[in-house]
């Protein structure tokens, strides 16, 4: 059945619309793989985020699909998070509220408590009745929306796939949230934290690497952030890449690192 999930505009999670979706183990039969979902705010409490949102009443705001769920390690109370597919934001805000009623139907039983739950399951008719309100955005990710954490470091044979997949997924604000939401801030490599080394100012910073050799890569596949894309300290990133016709695989890094490495023909 289709869900409502709501966005806090202030969040623990720091949950990146359209790319990772936390939620309390409670949920976790209603947000399953595969499961239709609607994005949802509500009232605006903070005038700080008024440039951040479609309305300051609550509204829904989006449309997109749950992928895979996870285990949060980081959560000591079984919290999950799913990776969020297909995003397609509005064009404009859909309210929630029309004169006294509300587009979710409130089961009577729920009444006093049902705006409480970040997630809801709505029937397929109110899915639609939403959508049939709104109109939806193209979701496209430009390469200059970029990243705060600009890392340069790619091996590239010029105009080859190589150079242009790789660094497309690699700067792709969606795939780093995941990539960063399934494999922690510490680097794969070595296990440099950047927080643990620079304190506040640096934490979360973290390269996001594309390891999928590009002799498998017969042309647009889709990457999946848990296997095709690792988390690197800016280091380790630019060692792994640091021959322009040939990227280390993690192995060979870690070999290099415990000094046991040796280039064959050098
Ligand atoms: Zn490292
Ligand atoms: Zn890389």
């Amino acid at each position: 059945m289709p869900a409502v999930i709501a966005e806090n505009d202030v969040s623990i999670w720091n949950d990146e619309c359209g790319a990772v979706y936390h939620y309390p183990k409670r949920y976790s039969a209603i947000l399953t793989p595969g499961t239709r979902v609607i994005y949802y705010k509500g009232k605006l409490t903070d005038k700080a985020f008024s440039d951040q949102r479609l309305s300051p009443v609550p509204h829904y705001f989006g449309v997109a699909k749950i992928g895979k769920v996870y285990a949060d390690v980081k959560s000591s109370k079984g919290d999950l998070f799913a990776l969020i597919e297909d995003f397609q934001p509005f064009e404009w805000a859909v309210i929630a509220k029309e004169g006294d009623s509300y587009l979710e139907p409130i089961p009577p039983s729920r009444a006093s408590n049902y705006w409480r739950s970040g997630v809801r399951e709505i029937g397929e008719t109110t899915f639609e009745e939403i959508l049939s309100r709104a109109k939806l955005k193209t979701f496209q990710v430009s390469e200059s929306q970029g990243i705060a954490d600009s890392q340069d470091f790619h091996s590239r044979v010029e105009g080859s796939a190589t150079s242009y997949y790789g660094v497309r997924y690699e700067r792709d604000p969606k795939l780093r949230l995941q990539a960063i939401a399934i494999h922690g801030v510490a680097c794969m490599g070595c296990g440099f934290d950047f927080e643990s080394a620079y304190g506040e100012y640096a934490r979360g910073y973290v390269h996001v690497h594309h390891v999928l050799p590009i002799s498998e890569f017969g042309g647009s596949k889709s990457v999946n952030p848990e296997s095709d894309l690792m988390v690197l300290c800016a280091n380790c990133h630019a060692v792994i890449h640091r021959k322009r016709d040939r990227t280390l695989s993690i192995e060979e890094l870690k070999r290099m690192i415990r000094g046991r490495w040796v280039f064959e023909g050098e």
